[in-house]
Formats: C-alpha cells, structure tokens, sequence
C-alpha cells in the first residue's frame, strides 16, 4: 500500500469528482493520503474531506503563497484547531517569485515552526530557493522533524534535511528525463529518507502531460524511482510507506 504524503484533495479541480478520485486511487494500491491545507479559509474543508474520506490525515497550515492575504488572526485560529492535524503544513518560504513579502514570509514561518514545537507535531515544507533560508529557521526554531516536500535542493542541503530528522518528498518531477538531479536524489539518497507525494492537482507527472495530476498516479512514479533505484516497486512501497508513517505517526 502507497502512501501520497502531499496531495490537495480539498481543491477545488476534485469538487465534482473528489470521491471517484479517492476510489481509483485506492484501487491502484494508495492507502493513506495527507491533504495539506494552505490557508485559513480551507482549514475546514481539509478536516471536513478527512473527515469522510478513510486514510485521508489532515495537515493545517498557511502556504507561504498565500501569506499575502494572511492575518495574524489566521494564526490564532492555527492554533485552536492544530490539536485536529497529523503535522503543521504547508508551509515554509517561496523566494521564487518576485513582489512578495519576504520578511512577513519568514514572520509566519517562524511563527508557524513555534506552534508545531508547542503541539510536538512535524511539519510538510513548501521550499522554492530558500532551502538555506529554511535550514536556518529550522535550526533555530527545532521541530520533530516533518517532510520536504518536492525536494529540489542539492545533495549537501538534502543531507542537512535529514541530520534535521525531516524525510525528502519526490514526485512527479522526478518523471521528467531533464529533471537530472532530482532523478540522481531518489535515485541515491538513503531509501529511509524518502517518501512519495503527487502534490495533486499539481505537478502533473511526465506520463499524464498537462492533465490535472491526481493521486491515482502514484504507482506510477513509484515505478519510476523503482527503476531509478534498481529495486522492486514492492520494496519501494513497503520503505516509503513505513517512513511516512513514521514521520507523521499515521495509524
Ligand atoms: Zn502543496
């Protein structure tokens, strides 16, 4: 049974069909989903499709994308209903685009660490070239470890993620024949550091083209770092699986 560690059921691309989706994923061998929220406003929705869907684990968080719009209240809110949520996420820095606030980028990460130190949950980590920025906030501010999610740093930053005690998500970049050093991370990173993630409805893996991604794809990017790895798919399964359950203490 696969595990999708980063997967945006609560979208609303999943609105007419949201249940369909889950069956199909479920009959292709994926077992257990994480649905990351990224604002306030979705905190409910998140719960209320975990709530309904079995082996669906809720995370709550604000994305850094969407730190823009936040209010400090967003944060109090967080923080009522985190006792709800297998980890705090998705959050983290987004230094990629241009025009957003950077330091109300870091206040909320920051203050968003704190309060997964304070309920002892693990985090799921959106990074877009800040992994040193994010490595510095986690050294400060530690937590019992989480998840990087589409990790696209470099070997020597992936080796700081884990000594942090965080697992390394890999998805359907990966499935990209140009994607040369993340196809060389899961290829040889240590497999008790990896995990599998389709961050559907985004990042449609190379197979699929521009098509709305969907968790039903996992197995086959699970084939795809099996051949990467030189290993059987069922190995991939069992090790993926065991450490997303580990990081995240999923039943
Ligand atoms: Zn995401």
């Amino acid at each position: 049974m696969l595990t999708d560690t980063h997967c945006h059921l609560d979208a609303a691309e999943f609105d007419s069909d949201r249940g369909d989706v889950v069956s199909r994923a479920r009959d292709a061998g994926v077992g257990k989903f994480v649905v990351p929220a990224v604002e306030r406003k979705g905190f409910g929705k998140v719960l209320e499709i975990c709530g309904r869907y079995p082996g669906c684990y809720p995370a709550l968080g604000i994305h850094p994308m969407y730190v823009e719009d936040a209010c400090p209240g967003d944060i109090d809110v967080l923080h009522s209903r985190a006792g709800e949520a297998v980890a705090v996420g998705e959050i983290g820095l987004d230094f990629f685009v241009e025009g957003y606030d950077r330091g109300k980028q870091l206040s909320y990460f920051e203050s968003q660490l704190r309060l997964a130190q304070e309920f002892d949950l693990p985090v799921l980590l959106h990074i877009r070239r800040a992994q040193d920025a994010v490595l510095s906030c986690l050294r400060k501010t530690r937590v019992k470890g989480g998840i990087a999610h589409a990790f696209n740093g470099s070997l020597q930053q992936a080796q700081e993620f884990i000594k942090l005690g965080f697992k390394l998500g890999f998805g359907g970049a990966m499935t990209y024949d140009r994607a040369s050093r993340i196809r060389f991370l899961a290829g040889n990173l240590p497999l008790e550091a990896i995990v599998l993630e389709t961050d559907a409805p985004d990042m449609p893996p190379a197979f699929i083209g521009k098509a709305r991604n969907s968790p039903e794809y996992l197995p086959k990017i699970a084939e795809v770092i099996a051949q990467l790895r030189k290993i059987s798919v069922n190995e991939i399964m069992i090790a993926t699986t065991a450490n997303a359950v580990e990081i995240l203490e999923l039943e």
